[in-house]
């Protein structure tokens, strides 16, 4: 369920703004205790054969009861492969009583359909065995909820499987005594959604000066799961809100009438910024844009960027939408990416210890993908990252610039988003205050 289109993962990291928080949030949660989960989930991308709303998780004992009954109550064994660095499916075939022959007919009928070559590690075979050390079935868990299933019965058949997928929604509030980050593993904040958490409020959240100590956060998110495994998966969040002393800021997620996720405030703005004013997570702000005394050159320069120091290795995201216009060397900026977002708008990414795979001239970048990791090379002191914000070509200090909000919902589209709004914070209330 709730497997959003690919293209718009990075659209739905958006936005939101300042509003006063008002107490009829709490007056929500009395009124509507019995509000479904399923009227606030977004139809056109659920992708779930069954409405189904809560379900426990089964032992994965019983993952194979089905084929078991289907094959005349005879005993199986399941034996489960973790693939190995540098382990090739045929090594672990090696394991079994197969004979030469089968194992390259299996190996050739698995490629038809999945290439072994693919196969990760760590990931998980199941081989179901019968009582006279026979294999029977072959199942190899291709992602969360995807299996590709080798029947060795009489001819060998392999399909992928599609597994039904569940999701549930779990809120968690907390404090922050020392970083949104921290404070949120502490509280048992899964870490893809802190990441998500980070990435959407971004936009209008200066970490390093606007986050107060005691400051606020509540969130709600989608945990996906396939009935037959015992681990979760994390959708989207739903809700987030960050009360520092008397400003909230709050995002709602909701699918626009135009199929976007996206990510609005009680009013309907969506003021998801242009580019991103810090372009990395967890960054410390180690230098400002303006003159200074070169830590190398030692001669006053301007510097034209911002920097954050950070460890070797951070992931840098892409400040906004748009085209790689350089991605390699470039002198003292040592590896360099340059993104073109509009006519007038670029972004600078400088010292990167690499770049990420496929990020080259000419590639289509989206917000908050990652493009690159922070290191030292070129002319730089230390691992940080040099970003630059550039406007008509000229360089610009990141951190006064304004930037232009987003959509604004109307009429009918504004009446859903406040129904469905009410719904999502009237169901985080109930998680959280039940
Ligand atoms: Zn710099």
């Amino acid at each position: 369920m709730a497997v959003y289109i690919k293209n718009t993962t990075f659209l739905s990291i958006a936005l939101a703004g300042f509003l006063i928080f008002s107490l009829n949030a709490y007056k929500l949660n009395s009124n509507n205790k019995k509000i479904s989960l399923k009227e606030i989930k977004p139809t056109k991308f659920i992708e779930s054969p069954k409405e189904k709303e809560q379900t426990t998780i089964k032992d994965t004992k019983n993952l194979f009861d089905e084929s078991s009954k289907a094959k005349n109550n005879i005993k199986y064994t399941e034996q489960i492969v973790i693939v190995k660095k540098g382990e090739t499916f045929l090594r672990i075939l090696d394991n079994f009583n197969f004979e030469n022959k089968k194992k390259f007919e299996i190996i050739n009928s698995i490629n038809k359909i999945f290439d072994l070559r693919d196969l990760n590690v760590n990931q998980k075979i199941i081989f179901l065995v019968n009582d006279k050390k026979i294999v029977k079935q072959i199942i190899v868990e291709l992602d969360y909820k995807t299996n590709l299933v080798v029947d060795l019965d009489s001819n060998i058949n392999v399909i992928k499987k599609e597994l039904e997928t569940f999701s549930d929604f779990e809120s968690k509030e907390y404090f922050i005594t020392n970083s949104l980050y921290s404070d949120g593993i502490n509280n048992n904040i899964p870490n893809p959604i802190l990441i998500k958490l980070i990435q959407l409020f971004s936009f209008d959240l200066d970490f390093q000066r606007d986050i107060l100590k005691d400051t606020q956060v509540s969130v709600s998110y989608e945990k996906i799961f396939t009935e037959n495994k015992t681990k979760f998966y994390f959708g989207d969040i739903q809700y987030a809100r960050v009360t520092i002393k008397n400003n909230t800021l709050e995002y709602f997620k909701f699918l626009t009438d135009d199929g976007y996720v996206d990510y609005f405030n009680r009013k309907g703005k969506n003021v998801k910024k242009s580019i991103l004013k810090t372009p990395l997570d967890g960054a410390r702000l180690s230098s400002t844009y303006g003159m200074r005394k070169h830590p190398i050159s030692g001669f006053n320069k301007m510097h034209k960027g911002i920097d954050f120091a950070a460890p070797k290795g951070t992931p840098v995201y892409a400040g906004g939408n748009g085209v790689i216009e350089m991605a390699g060397r470039n002198g003292g900026y040592g590896n360099y990416i340059r993104i073109r977002h509009n006519n007038e708008y670029k972004t600078a990414y400088a010292h990167l210890s690499g770049f990420k795979k496929g990020i080259s001239k000419g590639v289509r970048v989206s917000q908050g993908e990652v493009i690159g990791y922070v290191g030292s090379t070129g002319r730089s002191t230390g691992p940080h990252l040099h970003y630059e914000i550039i406007y008509q070509n000229k360089q610009i200090n990141p951190l006064t610039l304004k930037l232009p909000s987003g959509k604004i919902l109307e009429g009918e589209e504004l009446e859903r988003f406040k129904k469905n709004y009410k719904m999502i914070l009237a169901n985080h209330l109930n998680n959280l205050f039940e």
